[in-house]
């Protein structure tokens, strides 16, 4: 990862000033008032660590360290232009290597990205899910809150059918669907809108048989040779047209268009990580097409992996102003983090609570019919989170919402 100065590692830390701008942005430092909590306080832990002050053993610079969400907050708001991603992703290779990396953490990678494992895992979520089970045990404390998550993943609203109303295409431009581990385990129906709502635009949306996950989950966890292969084996399955890669889950994205850095030295992957696009970024090149009014109160809420690590704002809030009738905010505290941050809160379900509590409570000071954003850990958090809170708002990806104003219209078979 490189950041904003262009510098990579622990370099990319050495413009801090210490003024400490950073501080009111970072979501664990908000939750705990703890300085080593914050971003100014790690960067000096990850200094004292590349001096050899602090051995990666450890167990202060482990704790505050494993304790940032990498949501990148703090990076928007520096005014030196700290590359704090950069700083964090080279101290957690480090670490990784030096003291290993904890079972928990390998176990949850496992069952999340590893097919053998994490098929049959995701098979039996969509059965607790598609009988309403994890709906009604949802709730509070470490089952529930994990019920929660897997009921947010249910589709709501409309689902099936393909584009065929749209009028004779002008010359469709091709574009490779990147489906994913969690994406294609729990939100097929997020692939489904989006090759449809990418129809209606335009485009010829194609497969891409033997890609593998992003390994954006094993470069968060310093876990840098896995996350090489696995970008090698994309890099390779995606071949070397120039059609574009979308991409439907900020994390995913952001992971791919960092291949470039990731294998750095390779042509190929830099080639391939220009490819990259979110599925609002190109949906918003061709408009995108208005469909059906939809009278209702939508709140976005930015995934970091968009707004923080790929710099995209404005587009998904494009996509859901498309819909005419849709009342569309950001959510009061949209570019704070909401405590999903990969495998956060699995591995830190506590600080995790912590960070998204504040975020839940303004959401119910003024509650939207629907809220939005486009990452799939941050469906299920959000969704989680306000089924804990007895809410039963949905939690759904942009992408869905232009799709039921597209089925809405008469646009779908
Ligand atoms: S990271 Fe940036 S904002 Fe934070 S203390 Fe350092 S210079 Fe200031
Ligand atoms: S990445 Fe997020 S949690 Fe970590 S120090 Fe920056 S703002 Fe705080």
């Amino acid at each position: 990862m490189i950041s904003t100065s262009g510098r990579g590692g622990f370099a990319a830390l050495d413009a801090c000033v210490h003024c400490g701008f950073c501080l009111q942005a970072c979501p664990t430092f908000l939750a705990t008032g703890d300085e080593a909590d914050g971003p100014r306080g790690r960067i000096e832990l990850m200094r004292a660590f590349e001096r050899g002050d602090l051995p990666a053993d450890d167990p202060g610079l482990a704790d505050h360290l494993d304790r940032c969400l990498g949501c990148r907050g703090c990076e928007p708001v520096c005014p030196s232009g700290v590359g704090y991603g950069a700083g964090l992703e080279e101290a957690r290779t480090r670490l990784a290597s030096e003291r290993g990396v904890r079972s928990l953490t390998r176990l949850a990678l496992a069952a999340l990205t590893n097919p053998t494992i994490s098929w049959p895992l995701y098979a039996a979520a969509r059965v607790l899910r598609d009988s309403g089970l994890a709906g009604k045990l949802a709730g509070e404390g470490r089952v529930g809150f994990g019920m929660g998550m897997v009921a947010a993943t249910k589709a709501d609203g409309r689902t099936g059918g393909r584009a065929v109303n749209i009028g004779p295409p002008d010359r469709p431009s091709a574009a490779f669907l990147f489906r994913g581990c969690v994406m294609q385990g729990l939100f097929s129906h997020v692939h489904d809108a989006t090759i449809r709502t990418l129809t209606v635009n335009g485009f010829d949306v194609r497969e891409t048989p033997r890609q593998v996950c992003c390994g954006a989950l094993h470069a968060h966890a310093g876990l840098q040779d896995a996350a090489q292969s696995l970008a090698r084996q994309n890099v390779a399955a995606f071949g070397s047209s120039t059609d574009p890669i979308v991409v439907n889950s900020a994390g995913c994205g952001a992971q791919l268009k960092a291949y470039g850095h990731v294998l750095q030295g390779d042509p190929r992957a830099e080639q391939f990580a220009e490819r990259v696009r979110d599925v609002t970024e190109l949906l918003v090149e061709r408009g995108p097409r208005s469909g059906a009014a939809l009278a209702l109160r939508v709140a976005y809420d930015a995934p970091c992996h968009l707004l923080h690590a790929q710099r995209i704002s404005e587009p998904p809030l494009a996509v859901l102003r498309a819909v005419p009738g849709a009342d569309v905010h950001p959510t009061a505290d949209s570019a704070q983090c909401c405590g999903s941050a990969g495998l956060f809160s699995t591995l830190e379900p506590e600080l995790s609570r912590a960070v998204l509590a504040p975020k839940i409570e303004r959401l119910l000071a003024a509650p939207p019919d629907l809220v939005t954003t486009a990452n799939p850990g941050c469906v299920m958090q959000l969704g989680a989170g306000l089924r804990a809170a007895r809410s039963g708002i949905p939690v759904r990806h942009p992408v869905e919402l232009l799709d039921d104003s597209y089925a809405a219209a008469g646009f779908y078979a």
